[in-house]
């Protein structure tokens, strides 16, 4: 063909084709899962443009996914009638990996110790189309562009280059088809040309997709008849989130995660809820069991798919989830929304919001029961998502007392164990009216500091944050059980009782005339860099040390401020 073009792959999409093709990943049988939920998105999207525009040349009346085998060749293929690409998003989709953190991937692969940790990383990032070079030396891709009239032929073997090829007629959607490699036993790879090998593992991995996946197999005739071709539906089509819970497997569940997450490993947490009344809708929500490379860039992806009576509105429903909850994945079908509504619209619209505010109080009163039953899991959810999940104690007050009951931080009281606000409180002791944080780059600065000698002399226990975050929240939410939450490093800490404090004082008095030139002398050399010079009860060893004023930015703050060109 004259019209065929070779290209470049981008260099981060070469590298992740190499870890593909010389196949790090064990666990093959994932390929299809990935072109189906490919195909299947294809479909959504494709019904989706269909409704919302009836004048769309498209023919939306059987969108399905068929999986073709040819034994003799060797190649499956696995067809989709949906949205299909055009030339520039073959390439610019195929050719090259969008998706943020890609480069950060890259580089802790190539730190990356043994094979178990390349897996893993894999496994998070998830390699979505690419994972068709673990079972195939070369891929062709067929497709067009619901509308348009030509099409496009890609092909490459996944070592650096791709062909690209115009046609001038195409089926519309996209098929894909494998060249597969000799099956391997040792190496899990599968013989993915026969059709029981194919059927078990789209039953397990795309049971749930919500168009019908079929293939036409060949039925040896009885007797002396000819043999025969049948068209099965290999999967069940059940739109999970409206089962009944009690119904649905664990493992379904799962599989149904990676669909929609696009991560390769299994969720921390399910939750599968319903509302009924004014507002009818069923949401799947998932907490993640790690943060995906994305969570604190902002072209990340954010919030949960969106359905309106099964039928897929959107990716990425930010209206659906705030923030700080930006990692949960899944699904919300809502039952009275408009086709046509937009992002703008759900921003504004009041159903949504009250269906968010339900999502929110159940996914932060789940986080509160693996606190309360399963630690471990809770120790794994707050080290990935602590951090943003703080986040919610600036800006979300509706739920501050809620967030504050999942809160957990490193503190002087046990070294390897963080602790929460009410294990805190607890342990106060007689007399202390306040709860006291140190903030700074990491536990051993904070411990180090002089401010933390009267604390330490006096037995309080201190909590030792250590996230930028952490300054912003303490200072909004101010108080916990009605005790306020105190710095070590500002104002006049008051860690006596009457008695000791008359004593003190007269203690001061006498300390303050003997040191009186002292100070002044001080105070004069160091005019430009402090305001005052003055006695101090808060050290037991260090000879001095510098503090804030009550109002002040703690030096944390400072540093932040500073980096931000403040
Ligand atoms: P992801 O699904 O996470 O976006 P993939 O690597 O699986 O990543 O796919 C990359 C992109 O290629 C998809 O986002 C989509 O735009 C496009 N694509 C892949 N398969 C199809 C298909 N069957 N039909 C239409 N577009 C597809
Ligand atoms: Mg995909």
């Amino acid at each position: 063909n004259d019209r065929a073009e070779t290209l470049e792959f981008q260099a981060e999409a070469r590298q992740l084709l190499q870890l593909m093709v010389h196949s790090i990943y064990s666990n093959k049988d994932v390929f299809l899962r990935e072109l189906i939920s490919n195909a299947s998105d294809a479909l959504d999207k494709l019904r989706l443009a269909s409704l919302v525009d009836k004048d769309l040349a498209v023919d939306a009346d059987d969108l399905h996914i068929a999986i073709d085998i040819d034994r003799e060749a060797r190649t499956l293929t696995v067809r989709d009638n949906g949205i299909g690409m055009t030339r520039d998003e073959v390439v610019s989709v195929i050719g090259t990996i969008a998706k943020s953190g890609t480069a950060e991937l890259l580089r802790q692969l190539r730190e990356a110790k043994d094979a178990g940790a390349s897996q893993e990383l894999i496994g998070q990032f998830g390699v979505g189309f690419y994972a068709a070079f673990m079972v195939a030396d070369r891929v062709e891709l067929v497709t067009r562009r619901a509308g348009e009239t030509g099409g496009t032929r890609w092909e490459s073997s996944g070592e650096g280059t791709y062909t690209v090829a115009a046609l001038d007629d195409a089926p519309q959607g996209t098929s894909v088809t494998l060249h597969l490699k000799p099956a391997d036993a040792e190496d899990e790879l599968h013989d993915y040309t026969a059709e029981w090998t194919v059927r078990q593992i789209v039953k397990r991995y795309s049971d749930f997709i919500a168009h019908p996946i079929r293939m036409t197999v060949e039925r040896p005739g009885e007797g002396d008849a000819d043999a025969t071709t049948e068209t099965v539906t290999l999967n069940s089509m059940k739109a999970l989130w409206a089962r009944p819970r009690d119904e649905v497997e664990p493992a379904e569940y799962h599989e149904f995660y990676k669909h929609v997450s696009h991560d390769w490993a299994d969720p921390l947490e399910t939750v599968h809820m319903r509302g009924e009344g004014t507002f009818e809708y069923e949401a799947l929500l998932f907490v993640p069991s790690h943060a995906p490379l994305d969570l604190f860039s902002p072209q990340g992806h954010r919030g949960v798919q969106l359905y309106v009576k099964r039928v897929f509105i959107m990716d990425d429903c930010d209206a659906l989830m705030p923030n700080y909850l930006r990692f949960v994945k899944g699904v919300v079908d809502a039952h009275d929304l408009s086709l046509n509504i937009s992002r703008e619209i759900l921003q504004q619209d009041r159903q949504i919001s009250a269906v968010r505010r339900r999502l929110v109080k159940k996914v932060l009163a789940t986080v509160r029961d693996l606190k309360v039953n399963q630690p471990e899991k809770y120790r794994t959810f707050w080290t990935e998502f602590g951090g943003v999940v703080k986040e919610g104690l600036v800006d979300d007050t509706d739920n501050r007392d809620a967030l504050l009951e999942i809160v957990s931080a490193a503190s002087t009281h046990d070294p390897s164990e963080p602790t929460d606000l009410a294990g805190y409180v607890s342990r106060m002791k007689d007399g202390q009216a306040d709860i006291y944080y140190a903030t700074g780059e990491n536990r051993a600065t904070i411990e180090n500091s002089p401010h933390m000698e009267a604390f330490r002399a006096r037995g309080y226990e201190v909590l030792l944050l250590t996230d930028p975050v952490d300054e912003v929240w303490v200072e909004r939410v101010g108080s916990y059980d009605g005790k306020p939450l105190r710095s070590v490093a500002k104002g006049q800490v008051d860690l006596d009782t009457a008695e000791e404090k008359a004593e003190a004082e007269a203690e001061r008095e006498r300390q303050r005339a003997e040191y009186a030139d002292l100070l002044t002398w001080m105070g004069g050399v160091l005019a430009d860099s402090v305001k005052e010079v003055r006695l101090s009860s808060r050290l037991t060893t260090s000879p001095a040390c510098v503090v804030g004023d009550a109002h002040d930015i703690t030096p944390t703050l400072e540093k932040m401020y500073r980096a931000m060109g403040h």
